[in-house]
């Protein structure tokens, strides 16, 4: 019986991987895509009427002038700046928020897994070809990035964190509520080296690529720190020691400058939101080359919408403490020079709005194609897939979007990309 099921299950699989294979992609396995001009996220000045070769899912040759081979399919993107598919090194793909106290209280596990691939969906279409998931329950993050790379539903390629692990009472538990009440859900919850070490195994078990870290209290939640630390440097040192042990690397949550310093010191690849970091904290940075990767553009929807959502005032309170301040701080990191890779929270507001990061960048001391590069080579870096994505060169994935109009002249125009095409698949074209 088992076996027979097995068979049959395993028919059912290639049936319908065949049909979605057939709908997403009717195309000729040779592409060439004719482009105005190429940013092609290296730095270099826009490549002016560029020729991009493609096979299957990968890009064979750049360049202007070359050969169109005969039997190409030919895409005409001559009116149009061509770069590479965008990176966002920090989202939660998995949901966003309607209502603070529905979302907690009324919704399941099953809820969220079941809207997912909308999300997912937005993001791609918004010219991000490529995401780093910082958080998500029951690992529904894994079953998503699974899903799309089998080619059931459209999305970004995920690296996938699963649970963030943290420390009883911090800024991953949840806090504020009857200490009678509770979820029966996978908790990433560990406290101590032991529980720590234990909880990273389980998620590396259990799909995760990269491991998130709760290195400080947060604005998200209900306890009373913006940004003390919420682990000891010997309880980050085990984070960052057994992941690499499992060939994974930290990205580590924190808003406090002892924590980032902590933080930085453990070895982690990256500091999320980075928003009151001290010139210490810069120098360390700058030194181990740790990347920043500072959400500096919601704050305001979160300004303007979370009342309305229901967020208690506390929450209200800590945002309106953290968000100009760490604007100010992504402008001394700028001067300083440090590693910054785009990471916009998405999933605290509206998934498809990861563009409108790129002005705040450029208002902040970015020049526009240093905002680019944020997206593009140096999110590819941060992840360690450089020989995979994040610039247009041959060997890397055919991960492309073009926009109508100049970004280097009007960075906005990022926000409003009419092309986007995934693996050599298009998946927008207007
Ligand atoms: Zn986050």
């Amino acid at each position: 019986m088992r076996t027979r099921f097995a068979v049959a299950a395993l028919a059912l699989v290639i049936t319908v991987d065949h049909v979605s294979a057939q709908q997403a992609d009717s195309t000729p396995t040779r592409t060439a895509i004719r482009a105005g001009r190429l940013i092609d996220g290296r730095g270099g000045p826009p490549i002016s009427n560029a020729i991009i070769l493609i096979d299957g899912d990968r890009i064979t040759a750049v360049g202007p002038g070359l050969a169109v081979p005969a039997n190409a399919r030919v895409i005409d993107l001559s009116r149009f700046t061509v770069l590479p598919g965008f990176i966002d090194a920090h989202t939660h793909v998995t949901s966003q928020p309607r209502d603070y106290y529905e979302d907690i209280f009324r919704k399941s596990p099953i809820d969220v897994a079941i809207t997912a691939h909308v999300y997912a969906k937005r993001t791609l279409e918004a010219g991000f070809t490529t995401i780093r998931d910082v958080g998500s329950a029951e690992f529904i993050d894994i079953a998503l990035r699974n899903a799309i790379n089998r080619g059931d539903i459209p999305g970004p390629r995920i690296q996938a964190a699963t649970l963030t692990v943290g420390s009883t009472g911090g800024h991953g538990d949840l806090s504020g509520f009857s200490p009678y009440l509770k979820f029966g859900t996978f908790s990433g919850v560990a406290d101590g080296v032991d529980e720590i070490r234990k909880l990273v195994r389980f998620e590396v078990k259990n799909g995760a690529d990269v491991i998130k870290m709760i290195a400080s209290a947060g604005v998200l939640s209900e306890e009373e720190s913006v940004g003390a630390p919420q682990y000891s440097q010997e309880e980050m040192n085990a984070v960052v020691e057994e992941a690499a042990m499992w060939g994974r690397k930290v990205a580590a949550h924190a808003h406090g400058a002892e924590a980032i310093k902590r933080a930085i010191k453990a070895g982690v690849a990256s500091v999320e939101h980075a928003s009151l970091i001290d010139d210490e904290g810069i120098r360390l940075a700058k030194e181990r080359g740790t990347y920043l990767v500072m959400d500096i553009y919601n704050d305001d929807y979160i300004m303007a919408e979370y009342k309305r959502l229901g967020f208690p005032q506390k929450i209200l309170d800590k945002e309106a403490r953290v968000g100009r301040l760490q604007r100010e701080s992504f402008r001394r990191a700028v001067q300083a020079g440090v590693k910054l890779a785009f990471g916009t929270d998405a999933g605290v507001y509206p998934h498809g709005w990861n563009g409108k990061q790129f002005a705040k960048e450029v208002e902040f001391g970015l020049t526009p194609m240093q905002a680019i590069q944020t997206a593009t080579v140096n999110a590819a870096d941060l992840l360690g897939w450089s020989d995979k994505v994040g610039s247009v060169q041959p060997g890397r994935f055919a991960d492309l979007v073009a926009v109508s109009g100049d970004p280097l002249a009007d960075i906005h125009e990022l926000e409003r990309v009419s092309f986007v095409m995934k693996g050599g698949v298009v998946y927008k074209q207007k």
